[in-house]
């Protein structure tokens, strides 16, 4: 029996969440996560993945998946460090490294799993991190794990950014001082001002982290926002996940060999949990080989993220100040943005709203993410249902 403290607690909490309309419920796909989904029967225009490129569903990393699984098993059996480090772990991790142009890269079982272990393996007592604002949860989470001094700067803001640096270096209280950026920020779509971050890095001796979950793949040949501005050599933690563009799961940070050699010892997710299945980390191998190949599907990406966005822009919507497919739609009121996701849902649609306290108050929006999968019908299909709502709630 649950205690009553427990039961109480879930309780009211969960009216809470459902009366400020903060409740998600969750609708299972019963197709894969392609450009056209089916839930409940019903076919949408699916523009809610991170499946970029569309490899969740190629067929070449499907057959590498099964290939890998029939020789190794479905798991790995062990942690990295005990004996769960199969050959394709390292073979992973050295094509990660020379496609990211690093001298090293380390593996985890997730995005969210490296800034779990990356940060705190580092970063210590009588440290700074100086954080984006905007950062994503788990560097958030990341940086609670160490016991160094979290000072955040406005968003993109270079000058408070200098301002925090100059200050934290001149109180001679700290030793180790990072910096840490998304590449990309996933609710906007804006790339953050790395040469900026690495004049300042480099003014006041910092430790530069960018976590390029949302660029991988996607920007400087599929290698991510580091490379985008050729600055592979002046950033010490790139991390990357395995789960957007690339299409399966896990992560990964790369480096230089000491900083991974390092998080080989140190970082508590490759030491105390299970290394990534065998069958994930082959349908990885197989996606680099894709990206190293060819940029057809970057080629398509964008084009379609133009065509998505313009069309967008050419109907009179707000789609901020994306500079990547992210793509919001920005409605503002948040009772709009949510009825305008339901009328989207209704046309056959799929896009969530996002709202406060996820972004600021009056800035709702619908965040779409155009693949490079999806066909020009498809994304035509959601344009007119974008017009025909826009117009209904006199938005356009
Ligand atoms: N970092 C950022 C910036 C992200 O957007 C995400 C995914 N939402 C993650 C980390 C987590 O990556 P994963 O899904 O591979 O755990």
């Amino acid at each position: 029996m649950a205690s009553h403290s427990l039961t109480s607690f879930l309780q009211q909490n969960l009216e809470g969440l459902k009366q400020q309309g903060l409740y998600n419920t969750i609708q299972p796909l019963e197709s894969p996560n392609g450009p056209l989904i089916t839930i409940t029967g019903r076919e949408f225009v699916n523009l809610s993945s991170n499946n970029y490129l569309g490899l969740a569903n190629d067929d070449r990393l499907k057959e590498a998946a099964i290939r890998a699984t029939k020789l190794y098993g479905t798991g790995s059996g062990a942690v990295r460090s005990i004996n769960g480090t199969l050959q394709i772990h390292v073979e992973l991790e050295e094509r990660l490294a020379q496609f990211k142009g690093a001298e090293a890269v380390i593996t985890y079982q997730s995005g969210f799993n490296c800034n779990m272990a990356a940060i705190s393996a580092v970063m210590g007592a009588g440290d700074a991190i100086l954080s984006d604002e905007l950062n994503h949860a788990s560097i958030i989470d990341g940086c609670r794990l160490t016991k160094s001094k979290v000072i955040r700067f406005n968003h993109s803001d270079m000058e408070d950014l200098r301002n925090k640096a100059k200050a934290a270096r001149e109180s001679g209280q700290y030793d180790k001082i990072m910096v840490i950026t998304d590449g990309v920020f996933s609710m906007d779509g804006d790339i953050a001002k790395l040469p900026e971050i690495v004049t300042i890095a480099e003014e006041y001796d910092l430790i530069t982290y960018v976590d390029d979950a949302h660029g991988s793949g996607v920007l400087g040949d599929g290698a991510g926002t580091v490379k985008h501005f050729s600055l592979s050599d002046k950033i010490d933690f790139q991390i990357g996940t395995l789960s957007k563009a690339i299409g399966v799961v896990g992560g990964y940070v790369a480096g230089s060999h000491d900083l991974i050699e390092w998080l080989k010892v140190r970082s508590r997710p490759f030491l105390f949990s299970t290394a990534l299945p065998p069958g994930n980390v082959a349908a990885c191998i197989e996606a680099i080989n894709i990206l190293q190949n060819s940029t057809e599907l970057q080629t398509k990406l964008w084009d379609n993220t133009r065509y998505f966005q313009e069309g967008l822009k050419t109907l009179g919507f707000s789609i901020g100040r994306t500079e990547t497919p992210i793509t919001p739609c920005i409605i503002g009121d948040e009772t709009a943005t949510q009825r305008f996701s339901e009328r989207l849902y209704e046309e056959g649609v799929y896009a969530k709203s996002i709202v406060f306290p996820t972004v600021p108050k009056g800035t709702g929006r619908v965040r779409n993410m155009p693949t490079a999968i999806h066909t020009p019908e498809m994304l035509d299909r959601a344009l007119t249902a974008y017009e025909t709502i826009g117009r209904e709630l006199g938005l356009i």
